[in-house]
């Protein structure tokens, strides 16, 4: 599984991206987290990144596109990857979209986490406080003047990503308000849920069936055979009304008995 998470800084991105790395056995790569152990171990990237994310701002699409280029081809990524805090402008979703194209690969799902902008001053002081008290350093960006520019930075060059995958049809949006457990299970269900099935239609019904034993591929393949197969019967059904109906004009003496009709005829008068 394949996914992006979206949402304003202090939305419960990383925290959320944890608990689905965990339930479905997939990588969480957070852009943030990598950025930071470049500063701390003081890496080229690092040095060019430090004071750019102490300030809030968003470090060049460049410096992150090359990070995720390298890391996705990891060998932990290849059951899939969940990201955190990337892509964070249109031309990062474009590149990722482009390495994806290159290893055959796509996006599953993108979820945006919703929450109210007036709260996440509120959150980023809650994780402050705890950072504090597990003796951890405080982050150089978690303050009131560098969180003002991230929240801009996100609106101005993050936020039309919503629309970006909006239009793709791959946007799932997340109330990320209430307590963190049922966030955590509202995403479950948005990405578990089956999909659309059209009532009554047998060959939607033959791929959702056939893809709970199938790999996606040949679940397709049977789909295909199972509308065919519905395509062909319907035909026969078809030429046998048509056969049946002309027979009864016939017999009504209105047109010409069909040609096999007839042969039938004239093989039950010859019988006697
Ligand atoms: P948050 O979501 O809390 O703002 P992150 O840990 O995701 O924090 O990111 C911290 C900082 O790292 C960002 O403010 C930015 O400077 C930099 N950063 C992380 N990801 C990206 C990215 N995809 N593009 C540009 N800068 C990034």
């Amino acid at each position: 599984m394949r996914l992006v998470l979206l949402g304003p800084p202090g939305a419960g991105k990383g925290t959320q991206a944890e608990k689905l790395a965990a339930r479905y056995g997939i990588a969480r790569l957070s852009t943030g987290d990598m950025l930071r152990a470049a500063v701390a171990a003081g890496t080229p990237i690092g040095q060019k990144a430090k004071d750019i994310m102490a300030r809030g701002e968003l470090v060049p699409d460049p410096v992150v596109i090359a990070i995720i280029a390298d890391r996705i081809k990891e060998p932990d990524c290849a059951k899939g990857f969940i990201l955190d805090g990337f892509p964070r402008t249109v031309a990062q979703a474009e590149a990722l979209e482009r390495l994806l194209a290159q290893r055959g690969l796509k996006l599953d799902a993108v979820v945006e986490i919703r929450v109210d902008e007036s709260i996440l001053i509120r959150r980023i002081e809650t994780r402050i406080g705890q950072m504090q008290a597990r003796g951890e350093a405080v982050r150089a960006d978690d303050n009131p003047e560098s969180l003002k520019q991230r929240l801009v930075a996100y609106r101005a060059q993050t936020a039309p990503l919503i629309d970006y995958y909006g239009k793709k049809g791959s946007l799932q949006t997340i109330d990320g308000m209430p307590p963190i457990e049922e966030v955590t299970q509202a995403i479950f269900r948005v990405l578990e849920k089956p999909a659309p099935a059209k009532a009554g239609s047998r060959p939607v019904q033959a791929r959702k069936k056939a893809s709970l034993k199938m790999p996606r591929q040949r679940a397709r393949k049977a789909a295909r055979k199972a509308k065919k197969k519905t395509r062909a019967r319907r035909a026969v059904a078809k030429a046998r009304k048509r056969v049946s109906v002309r027979r009864r004009t016939a017999k009504r003496g209105k047109v010409k008995a069909p040609k096999s009709a007839r042969k039938a005829a004239r093989g039950r008068s010859r019988r006697g």
